[in-house]
């Protein structure tokens, strides 16, 4: 089922990412998809906004064509750094994208953010290939799962 971006970004006001960081989104998104394959998730919709609390988040409920939404604010690092930056928040939001997929519920299940974040920060240190990621995860939502 496709869904267009606007169900799931109503929230948000859009904004104008700089040229520079399309760009890094764009090229991490290929760069990703060796990771989007080993997690059977589609090619993430971009969203970009001023009006985000932290740097990214994934939208709930948009997992069959997961849309993330990007803060434009928190990515003016200097481009050594950006595509670092952008490449980790990407694979973080797909990790949230992949447990979704689990039956991990996103709406009203707090994710847990810690091992999310640790295991995306081991994906982008080239220390985890995309299955390990998956069979993580797999590990993860049959362990939240049973607790509910
Ligand atoms: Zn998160």
């Amino acid at each position: 089922m496709k869904e267009p971006v606007e169900l799931f970004t109503d929230c948000y006001l859009p904004a104008k990412a700089f040229p520079t960081l399309r760009r890094v989104v764009y090229a991490s998104l290929v760069s990703l998809c060796s990771l989007r394959k080993a997690l059977r998730l589609n090619r993430p919709r971009i969203f970009f906004t001023n009006d985000l609390a932290g740097c990214a988040c994934y939208c709930a409920g948009s997992m069959d064509w997961p849309v993330i939404v990007l803060n434009v604010n928190s990515f003016r690092a200097p481009e050594l750094y950006l595509r670092q930056a952008v490449e980790s928040s990407l694979v973080h939001e797909m990790l949230h994208a992949y447990l979704e997929t689990c039956g991990v519920d996103c709406y009203d299940y707090e994710h847990p953010e810690d091992e999310v974040e640790n295991l995306a920060r081991r994906y982008c240190d080239g220390l985890l290939a995309g299955e390990e990621v998956a069979e993580a995860l797999d590990k993860m939502a049959e362990k939240e799962l049973a607790e509910d």
